[in-house]
Formats: structure tokens, sequence, C-alpha cells
């Protein structure tokens, strides 16, 4: 599992990429007009693994790629929930 934040635009985070050059973001989609991602709070969505006999649904809760605080929060519970 995955956590990550959605964008109002209803994409995550990781599809949208920044420009460091004009300072804009666009989105991952061609037809979202998303210029400036807007985060809600952090969700956790389901991941896959490749494993010998095909892909199947990861239970293991991965680290945040982002630092804030609700996704460090997020984490702690997603990882209490499996070792209970
Ligand atoms: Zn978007
Ligand atoms: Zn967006
Ligand atoms: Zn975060």
């Amino acid at each position: 599992m995955l956590i990550v934040h959605r964008c109002e635009c209803g994409h995550l985070d990781r599809w949208h990429s920044s420009n460091p050059l004009t300072g804009t973001h666009s989105c991952a989609d061609y037809r979202c007009r998303c210029a400036r991602p807007v985060y809600g709070t952090p969700e956790v969505i389901p991941s896959w693994r490749g494993t010998l006999d095909g892909t199947c649904l990861d239970t293991v809760t991965h680290p945040p790629e982002c630092d804030c605080g609700d996704c460090a929060a997020l984490f702690a519970q997603a990882t209490g929930k499996e070792v209970a």
C-alpha cells in the first residue's frame, strides 16, 4: 500500500511535475488543466507487487515519499495495524 496525496484535480501527487524554469506545475493527464496542485490529507491506496506467480496485492505499507506530518502519522497508523 502506498501513502499518497490526491490533488483537487483528482490525480495523485506523483502525477504532477514541476517545471523549475517557469515555476508552474503540470499534471500527467494532458486533459487535466491543473497548473497548481492543491493537496488535501493523505490517503492509503492499494499497490501491487510482482511475484513468480504474477502480481499480488501488496500488504505492506511503504514509507511515504512525502515527509509531511500527516503522511508520517498515517504511516505510523498503518504499520501499527499490521503488527496488531
Ligand atoms: Zn490532474
Ligand atoms: Zn492536480
Ligand atoms: Zn504528505
